[in-house]
């Protein structure tokens, strides 16, 4: 039995509806949708566990429901009197995306406050997948100690992913953001950033300069995305592409990079290539991105 710790921040979602003005209530945040999935690709003789904090709201007990109902490991999610969990709401506008988010009050950035939760739920774990949003919500301190938790995980034997999931607004500055992130590149063992968001802040000029600097930082593997683009794989020091199938009909791309991590991991899980996990990483994804929203049932 393999069992995964998934570690971030999952948020409350209100996602817009048929009907104007009216909204949906959900639960999704990018280590949580790579849970999810997870849960839905692997057997039951795997573990998937989400570790983050979450209030004592009827918002959060839904949110743990929720979980729950999808057989994603809460016994380890912290809970606490003086905060919440984060919202975002989805709003259409001519058929455009745009979101707002509240998530100031989201218990999830104390995730790191206490050293022993995180070691007690890594106790026994195999695989412990976080990203550059469950570091940007840490504050320094917490973040370095998180960090080094990792590292000491990964020294005792432990597979830590990454994705490192670039969101400029969730820093106070690009060098804040890119420090950090690399910092979290040095403790994983497999990275798998998205070509396009790190060009821009890390100036990588093709997804070659991209995995060159994930595997320099310690990454033993380094899968780079790059939406409808070829997937590199750089692993045991060689490097590889694989060409996604072409979507004509895209619908929404939101959990594209979520999913397709979960798509690679579960293969990885169960005695996959690195060839074999990225094709099925690219058709998971494929999958989610023909329907509208994070958590598409039926494309597991
Ligand atoms: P992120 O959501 O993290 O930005 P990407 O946009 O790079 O991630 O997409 C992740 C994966 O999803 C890609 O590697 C590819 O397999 C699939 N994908 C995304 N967009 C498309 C598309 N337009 N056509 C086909 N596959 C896509």
């Amino acid at each position: 039995m393999t069992r995964i710790l998934a570690i971030g921040e999952c948020m409350v979602e209100m996602a817009p509806t048929d009907v104007a003005g009216t909204y949906k209530m959900g639960f999704a945040g990018d280590t949580m949708n790579t849970a999810w999935y997870l849960r839905r690709l692997l057997g039951t003789d795997h573990q998937v566990d989400y570790f983050s904090a979450v209030g004592t709201d009827s918002a959060s007990d839904q949110m743990l429901d929720f979980l729950e109902e999808a057989s994603i490991g809460t016994d380890h999610i912290a809970r606490s009197p003086n905060w919440t969990v984060g919202l975002y709401i989805i709003q259409l506008n001519e058929g455009e995306r745009s979101f707002s988010y509240w998530r100031g009050q989201s218990a999830a950035r104390t995730l790191a406050q206490d050293d022993t939760l995180l070691e007690n739920a890594l106790m026994g774990a195999d695989v412990a997948f976080f990203s550059g949003i469950t570091v940007a919500i840490l504050p320094k301190g917490d973040r370095d100690r998180f960090l080094a938790i990792l590292a000491a995980f990964k020294a005792a034997g432990g597979t830590v992913v990454f994705d490192p999931n670039l969101r400029p607004k969730l820093w106070k500055s690009k060098e804040d953001m890119t420090s950090a992130i690399m910092q979290a590149a040095a403790v994983s063992s497999i990275s798998l950033p998205s070509h396009e968001d790190e060009a821009e802040w890390f100036g990588d000029t093709d997804s070659l300069a991209t995995a060159a600097r994930y595997a320099k930082a310690g990454a033993r593997t380094v899968l780079v995305k790059n939406g409808p683009a070829e997937i590199l794989i750089h692993a045991d020091n060689t490097v590889t592409t694989l060409s996604p199938e072409k979507i004509a009909a895209v619908v929404d791309t939101t959990a594209a990079g979520d999913s397709f991590n979960a798509g690679y991991l579960a293969a990885i899980v169960q005695g996959a290539s690195e060839m074999e996990a990225a094709a099925a990483g690219a058709v998971l994804a494929g999958k989610v991105i023909r329907s509208r929203g994070a958590l598409v049932a039926k494309a597991t």
